[in-house]
């Protein structure tokens, strides 16, 4: 019988977008998260980009991007999630910026963001002098964050290489055209991405990473996981549902789980790494979620989707 849940008829094979449409809106709604943080009284991090970034988008998602969702209207439960979702969403970045100084501090000068929508990094972080930062992802979405910084007079903080490719077609050999050197250890980051790969093209982009990765280089991934026991067809449905109202009430129309590949055997992050040489270093978001203060419920954050591990892993050796 099949599962209307697992219907995804927002994707296609070698499918493209511009930034408000299709997965590259999630861009947009992620770093909308990363602005309401910004601008609340005491926040977990400081996207000073994010809200410039969406607002350009359209007035609809300036208001998404706001410090108070007054759009939500009286609905306590939406606030609510809304609450989870923008906590969640600043533990994860917290997560990774720590992992850049970590990474940074022990030498390495060449970092790439696989999938980097709106991630402002390489204008924010305090990058050492010689670092070149790397950003892949498809080129309207890249296109869009540099034209709008530029236009607000944002300077990046490090060398800015955006390389505009799909990360399921030949990127290595756009990223090494672009001046990247693959005998050079390198800092990676996925985050934010592994949903909206098929779960072949998850193994073969870290198959990629691992072959171009000099010993020394480090990894970071956000991996959600979407367990069936937790993650059901009806929870999903509800989501969907409450999601679908939430955006109406902005005039939005982009429905986020139609965009994700959740209905297969997708390889578990951290196992497949380790079992190809790398040294992961892992953690549940909800523990990381509450030694940073801003804990949620282990069920209701895999009801949301929510549900992830964040890990780092560095590879001394090759991959086998
Ligand atoms: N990493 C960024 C962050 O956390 O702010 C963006 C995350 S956003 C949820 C997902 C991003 O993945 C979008 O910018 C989208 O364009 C990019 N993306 C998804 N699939 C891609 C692909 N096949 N090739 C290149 N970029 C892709």
């Amino acid at each position: 019988m099949t599962d209307l849940s697992d219907v995804r008829p927002g994707r296609a094979e070698g499918d493209s977008w511009d930034i408000t449409e299709s997965v590259g809106a999630t861009a947009l709604g992620v770093a909308a998260s990363r602005a309401a943080e910004t601008a609340q009284p005491e926040p977990l991090i400081r996207d000073e980009f994010a809200f410039l970034l969406v607002a350009a988008a359209g007035p609809a998602w300036a208001q998404l991007a706001g410090s108070e969702p007054h759009w939500i209207g009286d609905d306590p439960e939406a606030h609510r999630i809304h609450g989870i979702a923008r906590n969640y969403q600043a533990v994860r970045t917290h997560y990774f910026d720590d992992y850049f100084t970590e990474v940074t501090h022990e030498g390495i000068r060449q970092i790439v963001i696989l999938a980097a929508g709106l991630d402002s990094r390489a204008y924010r972080l305090d990058w050492p002098a010689g670092t070149a930062v790397y950003e892949i992802d498809q080129p309207k979405v890249l296109h869009y964050k540099t034209e709008t910084l530029q236009a607000h007079g944002a300077l990046a903080r490090a060398q800015h290489v955006p390389v505009p490719v799909d990360l399921r077609d030949d990127w290595p050999a756009d990223l090494i055209a672009a001046g990247f050197d693959p005998e050079q250890p390198t800092a990676w980051l996925a985050e934010g991405l592994l949903p909206y790969l098929p779960a072949d093209a998850q193994d073969r982009l870290f198959e990629l990473v691992g072959a171009h990765s000099a010993p020394g280089s480090r990894l970071a991934v956000e991996d959600f996981s979407m367990d069936p026991a937790r993650y059901t067809p009806e929870k999903r449905a509800e989501r969907r549902a409450r999601g679908e109202q939430m955006r109406a009430s902005l005039g939005l129309d982009i429905d986020v789980d139609a965009l994700m590949y959740t209905d297969d055997q997708r390889a578990d992050a951290a196992e497949w790494l380790a079992a190809h040489g790398w040294d992961v270093d892992a953690v549940a978001s909800v523990d990381e979620m509450a030694r940073l203060g801003r804990g949620a419920d282990a069920d209701e954050l895999a009801e949301l989707g929510l549900d992830s591990v964040l890990l780092r892993a560095r590879l001394d050796g090759v991959t086998r």
